[in-house]
């Protein structure tokens, strides 16, 4: 192993310019299999004790989001001060060079550059020519160090504190280096990696094989924090990524439905009979427990706890066991009659900066559908009965704190029945789950063991899907220079690259497209992002971050488009007739979004729905 990097008398360091120089490399790349040779050479230099940084860092952050620990806290001005007082130009310099080539970062670098060229062609010294990777005095640890004092400085005099902080940083760094603290401290660091990428990695340095991802995926899935897989990985083994388990306080991934819209076909995949529930309109809450202390985590992992401090109340009151996982939907609901309201409703709480007067003005109930983990129990792999029934023992109802309305079906007219009382109340349709003896509680995949059937939104494709934006096209006539139409992008698990599926410029209010210029700005990219698949060109590539709920007339076979190209027929992907915007889901990550497979599924569904 190759351990030139690491710091002689410090087994335990390793030079920032390491990194440096992995993301200048990620930068250039436009293929998904070299990004995954350049992560395993950087894991391999990783000393144990710091690979858990390293990874935060290439996801763009220095903690996991559910710690729910203070941001940076540095906006633009601020970075700008710090990088004019690392180098010793004046702040309108730094602001109109960062204009001129697009970022604070390579900024920063440029004048870095320019004054180490002055400096060493006066005195004439030579250290100029020496690789920065060999004399680079920066260590990951002080980087991460300095980085987190910088977001931990809070309340009075901390923006100063921060300032010193980061210019201090910026002005220790080389140029490259400063660049990318500079693009890591603008949220802009994250070079389309994903964290399959990283765990295949992982699997390759530590388990010998790419297919040893599922092991540290498995992991992940229990502990939704892959600074601290990776780490266990390293340092212990990956027999011990093996025996991972749920802990109160960290949030597992959560388990997934496919979906189907026949009744019958929903009962046969389950195996004759199932417990179908409502599915309720809302936000997916995991809620932990432990004493009087309540976590709660949303669909995307992050921690939203203070966003309810009603729920909390609700959690202390109605969970009888001292520590639990449990998993619910949060649901906007009518004052004056508990009925129930659409998502939107609960959207526009979550906008609202007065957390007290939000919830008053938008109440919220709480139907609970699952436990996970219950007073040492861990019940990930116990059939949903049995979790049912722990679910329903630990609960104590009230009128907005329940257990999801449920019956177990063995006809499809009872589920279809079922189905449209669920609709007419407000949900948006109903969750058909498994109940034989395998139905564990699969975290972090989308299996059949939970299927979802959603009411028709009125149009011929029997559902939505939800795309991530890659590219963006300027309108013409009176959108001439602005957005008018997005390329979007399914997303592939296999290769967890994204293949695009549609063009999409219809559904959009004047003020959705008015939004569009400030929303895609800081995903810009001067090239196809690695992770990206696409035949066509869009005037402008977008990382794919942003994911809307698309619908069309429905389904079609393209020979432009690279989703499940050449599955359904040869020299053809599916696309979309006709698609349309509904709304963003802010609340959903690129890798949530509608897969190939899942779009290939529902394809074949409408050919047998036609042949019909
Ligand atoms: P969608 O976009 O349809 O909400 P999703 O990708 O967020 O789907 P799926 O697993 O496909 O997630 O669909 C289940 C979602 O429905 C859950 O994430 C959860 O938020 C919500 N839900 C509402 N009621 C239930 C329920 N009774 N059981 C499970 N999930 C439910």
């Amino acid at each position: 192993m190759n351990r030139f990097y690491r710091i002689e008398g410090l087994p335990e360091a390793l030079y920032f310019s390491l990194l440096a120089d992995t993301f200048e490399k990620l930068e250039r790349i436009t293929a998904r299999t070299q990004m995954l040779l350049y992560l395993v050479e950087l894991f391999k230099k990783t000393p144990p004790s710091i690979i858990d940084k390293v990874v935060y860092i290439l996801q763009g952050k220095l903690w996991p989001d559910w710690k729910g620990l203070p941001e940076l806290g540095v906006g633009e001005k601020l970075l700008i001060k710090a990088a004019s007082m690392a180098t010793h130009v004046s702040e309108h310099h730094m602001e109109n060079l960062a204009k001129r080539v697009g970022d604070i970062g390579r900024a920063i670098e440029l004048v870095k550059m320019e004054k180490k060229k002055a400096s060493s062609s006066a005195i004439g010294l030579l250290a100029f020519m020496k690789t920065p990777t060999k004399t680079g005095g920066l260590t990951v640890e002080k980087v991460y160090n300095t980085l987190t004092r910088v977001a931990m400085a809070q309340g009075e005099g901390s923006r100063d504190i921060k300032l010193k902080l980061l210019a201090g940083l910026l002005a220790e760094a080389e140029p490259r280096e400063a660049k990318y603290i500079a693009r890591f401290v603008e949220g802009r660091l994250r070079l389309g990696i994903g964290d399959a990428t990283i765990m295949e990695a992982l699997a390759i340095v530590f388990a010998g094989s790419a297919a040893m991802r599922s092991v540290v995926e498995r992991a992940y899935n229990m502990r939704a924090d892959l600074g601290m897989i990776a780490k266990m990985a390293a340092e212990k083994g990956i027999e011990a990524l093996k025996g991972v388990k749920p802990e109160v306080g960290i949030p597992l991934r959560p388990m997934l439905a496919e979906r189907l819209s026949d009744p019958e076909e929903i009962l046969r995949k389950l195996g004759g009979n199932a417990l179908v529930e409502y599915k309720y309109d809302g936000e997916r809450a995991q809620i932990h427990k432990k004493g009087d202390r309540i976590w709660i985590f949303s669909r995307r992992m992050e921690n939203i706890t203070h966003m309810y401090p009603d729920v909390v109340k609700m959690a202390i009151d109605g969970l009888k066991a001292v520590e639990a996982i449990v998993e619910g939907e949060i649901v906007a609901i009518d004052p004056e009659t508990g009925e129930l309201r659409p998502f939107q409703v609960l959207m526009r709480r979550r906008r609202k900066h007065d957390i007290h007067s939000a919830m008053e003005e938008i109440p919220v109930a709480v139907y609970l559908f699952d436990a996970i983990y219950v007073d040492g129990e861990d019940l990930t792999l116990k059939p949903l009965p049995y979790r049912h029934e722990k679910l329903k023992e630990i609960t104590k109802e009230s009128d907005n704190w329940r257990l999801a309305k449920g019956i177990i079906a063995t006809k499809p007219e009872e589920l279809e029945r079922f189905f449209l009382e669920a609709v007419e109340a407000g949900a948006e349709g109903v969750m058909a789950k498994a109940m034989h003896d395998m139905s564990i509680y699969q975290a972090g995949s989308r299996g059949w063991l939970w299927i979802k059937y959603k009411r028709d939104y009125k149009s011929e494709m029997s559902d939505t899907v939800d795309l991530v934006v890659i590219g963006a096209f300027y309108g013409k006539g009176r959108r001439g220079g602005k957005y008018g139409t997005l390329l979007m992008a399914a997303y592939d698990p296999e290769t967890d690259t994204f293949k695009s599926v549609c063009k999409v410029g219809s559904g959009f209010t004047d003020e959705d497209l008015d939004k569009l210029q400030d929303m895609l700005s800081p995903y810009k990219r001067a090239s196809k992002p690695a992770r990206v698949e696409s035949n066509l060109k869009p005037d402008v590539w977008i990382e794919p971050v942003l994911v809307a709920e698309i619908i069309g007339a429905e389904l079609t076979l393209s020979p432009v488009h690279t989703c499940c190209f050449n599955w359904a027929s040869k020299g053809a992907g599916i696309s979309i007739r006709f698609p349309r915007f509904i709304r963003w889901r802010p609340d959903k990550s690129p890798e949530d979004a509608t897969t190939t497979k899942e779009l290939y599924e529902m394809y074949k569904r409408q050919l047998r729905r036609i042949a019909e």
